[in-house]
């Protein structure tokens, strides 16, 4: 089942940052050399597509824990960076 994400940024300034990497030297590409726009690329590449299942812990009214449930996430939401609007994190 496909993810819901709410908060992507549509228009990150990353994108807008060109690539500093060497296409013709594997050792001055990222990750060997710093470059905003594949590091910010890599993250937003890492965000969830498809719906995933988690175990959440289950507590009685004492607040003691019974059983782990399981519980599909079908929806998340983005953490953007300030500065340069990449993802930097998600909750759901
Ligand atoms: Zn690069």
């Amino acid at each position: 089942m496909k993810l819901k994400v709410n908060n992507r940024n549509g228009d990150p300034l990353w994108k807008k940052i060109a690539c500093k990497c060497h296409t013709s030297d594997i050792g001055l590409k990222y990750p060997l050399i710093e470059c905003v726009h594949c590091n910010c690329k890599r993250a937003d590449d890492s965000i969830p597509t498809q719906s995933f299942k988690i175990n959440q812990p289950v507590f009685d009214k004492q607040g003691k824990f019974t059983e782990n449930k399981v519980v599909e996430i079908k929806e998340i939401t983005l953490t953007n960076c300030d500065k340069y609007g990449s993802c930097i994190g998600w909750s759901f």
